[in-house]
């Protein structure tokens, strides 16, 4: 039996440094992606729901590799692991304003948001790049909101700093995927945010459970957010049963494929400029 239990031990971690190798061989390729044209940006609709304007966009990075599109959350993960996630953070501020810095000149209503990792909220090279980036495109700070996990102000140190720091540049905070980090009403009402995303898990609970927990549990979320003064965006909205529910409790924005997919600039362009002028209020 000692053996074969030995033998076991041997395959188990041979395949584990296996798996570590590909691990760091990624990062490694990931980093060096990075500065090159397979990795790039796309851009998903938030909408108004009451008048189905869009008026703002998140941005979200692509790393296609050959024909394969690796995505998101791998490669992420990796750089946050390796250690360069801000060299990554760095690299999409610098995609987004080239891409959105003549479009956003034409829209000043519209706001692109920027997804930051818990090592971007430790660091107050963040907030210098952001205002560096703002002085060099000479775009107004409320074209742009900031994205940040409820899961990395957990992880984090200095975050509160670092928040206030970016508000007071202008910039606007909001609490992404918020109900899936298990952080207390305590702690998210002592940081000073301005907008709340609902995460998808939340938005596919609506009409499902049949007694209406699900239901329920959106509604509350709906109503902390209210009560902390935040603006709501519910994310993963894949039907039109849901953006009814979100839009009946006064639910702003939202975002999701019934309005559209992450997409390119280009596509992002055309869409702004059909709905901004003629859907005014
Ligand atoms: P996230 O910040 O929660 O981004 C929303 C994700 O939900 C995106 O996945 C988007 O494509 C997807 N999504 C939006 N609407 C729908 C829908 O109606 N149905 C479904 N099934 N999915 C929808 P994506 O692009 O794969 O990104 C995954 C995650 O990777 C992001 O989650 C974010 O945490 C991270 N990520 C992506 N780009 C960046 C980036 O530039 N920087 C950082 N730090 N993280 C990023
Ligand atoms: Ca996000
Ligand atoms: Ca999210
Ligand atoms: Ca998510």
């Amino acid at each position: 039996l000692l053996p074969i239990g030995a033998l076991f031990g041997v395959v188990l971690s041979a395949c584990l440094w296996l798996l570590s190798r590909l691990y760091v061989q990624k990062a490694a390729d990931f980093r060096y992606a990075l500065q090159s044209p397979q990795v790039f940006m796309q851009y998903q609709p938030i909408v108004d729901l009451r008048s189905g304007r869009c008026i703002g966009a998140e941005a979200l990075m692509r790393w296609q590799r050959g024909k394969r599109m690796v995505p998101p959350d791998h490669f992420i993960a990796a750089a946050e692991k390796a250690g360069f996630i801000e060299r990554v953070t760095e690299r999409v501020v610098q995609l987004v304003a080239r891409d959105a810095a003549v479009f956003l000149h034409e829209h000043p209503d519209f706001h692109i948001s920027i997804n930051l990792s818990a090592a971007d909220l430790s660091s107050g090279r963040t907030v210098s790049m952001l205002a560096n980036m703002l002085e060099r495109t000479g775009l107004p700070p409320q074209s742009f909101w900031v994205e940040a996990t409820e899961r990395g102000f957990l992880e984090s140190t200095d975050v509160m700093q670092v928040i206030d720091d970016i508000r007071t540049v202008g910039l606007r905070v909001a609490i992404d995927d918020f109900g899936t980090g298990y952080s207390s009403l305590a702690f998210l009402s002592s940081f000073r945010l301005d907008v709340l995303k609902i995460d998808k898990r939340f938005v596919d609970a609506i009409g499902v459970a049949g007694i209406g927990t699900g239901d329920k549990v959106v509604t509350m979320v709906i109503d902390l957010a209210r009560t902390l003064g935040l603006e709501v965006v519910a994310e993963g909205v894949e039907t039109e049963a849901q953006a009814h529910f979100l839009r009946e409790r006064g639910v702003q924005y939202a975002q999701g494929w019934l309005f559209g997919r992450p997409q390119s600039v280009d596509a992002l362009r055309k869409l702004v400029a059909a709905w901004l002028p003629s859907q005014a209020p």
